[in-house]
């Protein structure tokens, strides 16, 4: 198998590290300052089409691959920024591609593809239920040509900034599912016509990220509006989770490029005890390990991408990318830490502001100990952990 990128998608990558280059480091510290969102950054991504490359020509999009996606991701965390304010439509895709009707491509993708609608929140996880989402509460109860929806939600990010809503809820009480995965059903829930059904209060969280606790009362959904089959939902989701391993694997590479990058660069000139600091193998040997992880994790991953895009199962390779990657880009933060010294501290660097960003990937959108339990469980054929 090759795994080099084609010419096309190393044009794909020096044209979003283009669009990057006009959002340096200054305009993510200022976000930082105030808490804001990265408005104009994500309308030029949407303008460009970056964010749509996953959907059909057809509808409108880039009709392109998840190797493509992959590219746009990495390139914009590896230029020093973060796609969380946006990647959710790409994470998502998957469940209305595979599961939407035709008619609900036909409603949503075009004007998703055009930047005229946002699908950026994705309502899985809930306070009682944490990793286990077979254990989720929301229920949404069936009302002739609507379904009536309560509960609660939390860490659901960019729930202001976006217009759709993609939303796991119970339809069959848990003890009559059959199933620990049975009885649970996906929703597109258009949140502009939500009103007062639904509330959102931000979560401060450790870097300037959108996240809400979200309260859900009598919430009315049209039946139109639910994905797929009821009951199925959590099948749905599982189907997409692959694509998503590969994505994060994919910005925690781009993190680890930046680390590096930045680490090397000033380890070259700065200068301690008469000689660049990078001259000392104490500083330099880090580095080149985390180089050589975030290498293979990278390799790994394009294998995942290329089997994916090939419509070849890849789970064993999707989540040991996302593993791996999560664990180099952390270590090339550390590595890069080090290396800035006292300047690591400070914000101007951006060396600080990366590395609390990227501690996230180990964590969200799922824990490295849930991958290892996959890997361990499907992949070894070890017995189910939990
Ligand atoms: C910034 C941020 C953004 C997020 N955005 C979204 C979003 O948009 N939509 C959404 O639905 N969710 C979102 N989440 C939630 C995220 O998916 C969860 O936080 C994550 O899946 C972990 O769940 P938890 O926090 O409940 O941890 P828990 O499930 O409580 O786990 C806590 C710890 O216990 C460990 N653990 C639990 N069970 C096991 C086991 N069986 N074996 C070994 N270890 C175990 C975990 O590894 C973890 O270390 C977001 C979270 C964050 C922090």
């Amino acid at each position: 198998m090759d795994f080099s990128l084609t010419d096309d998608q190393r044009d794909i990558a020096a044209a979003v590290r283009e669009v990057c280059a006009k959002f340096p480091g200054e305009y993510w510290r200022d976000l930082e300052t105030t808490g804001a969102y990265p408005v104009e950054f994500v309308a030029t991504l949407t303008r460009l089409g970056w964010l749509s490359v996953l959907i059909p020509e057809e509808y409108g999009g880039g009709g392109l691959g998840i190797t493509e996606a992959a590219v746009v991701l990495e390139e914009i965390h590896a230029s020093g920024g973060n796609a969380n304010a946006c990647h959710a439509q790409m994470y998502t895709m998957g469940a209305l591609l595979r599961h939407g009707s035709e008619e609900q491509k036909r409603r949503y993708l075009p004007a998703l593809a055009a930047g005229d609608l946002r699908l950026q929140a994705f309502g899985v996880t809930e306070p009682d239920a944490g990793s286990d989402s077979t254990r989720i509460a929301t229920r949404a109860e069936r009302h002739g040509d609507h379904y009536v929806i309560n509960g609660q939600k939390i860490f659901i990010s960019r729930m202001e900034h976006s217009d759709l809503m993609l939303l796991l809820a119970r339809t069959t009480p848990v003890e009559e599912a059959g199933s620990r995965t049975g009885g649970l059903s996906l929703f597109l829930v258009d949140l502009r016509e939500a009103g007062g059904a639904i509330e959102t209060r931000r979560i401060p969280m450790m870097f300037n990220h959108h996240t809400y606790q979200v309260f859900i009362t009598g919430l009315r959904v049209p039946a139109a509006n639910l994905i797929g089959s009821e009951g199925q939902g959590f099948r749905e989701i599982i189907d997409g989770w692959n694509a998503e391993r590969c994505l994060i694997a994919s910005e925690a590479i781009g993190d680890g490029r930046f680390f590096l990058d930045r680490a090397a660069a000033y380890a070259s000139q700065r200068q301690v005890f008469g000689r660049p600091i990078g001259a000392n193998q104490g500083v330099a040997f880090p580095l080149a390990q985390a180089y050589a992880q975030v290498q293979a994790a990278s390799l790994l991953r394009f294998k995942a991408t290329t089997l994916f895009d090939a419509g070849q199962s890849c789970g064993a390779e999707a989540n040991s990318a996302k593993l791996l990657a999560s664990q180099a880009s952390f270590q090339a933060a550390n590595a890069a830490m080090l290396t800035f010294g006292g300047n690591g501290f400070a914000a101007e660097y951006d060396i600080e502001r990366k590395f609390r960003e990227t501690k996230l990937l180990e964590i969200a959108p799922v824990n490295n100990n849930l991958v290892l339990a996959f890997l361990a469980q499907h992949v070894l054929g070890l017995p189910r952990s939990y």
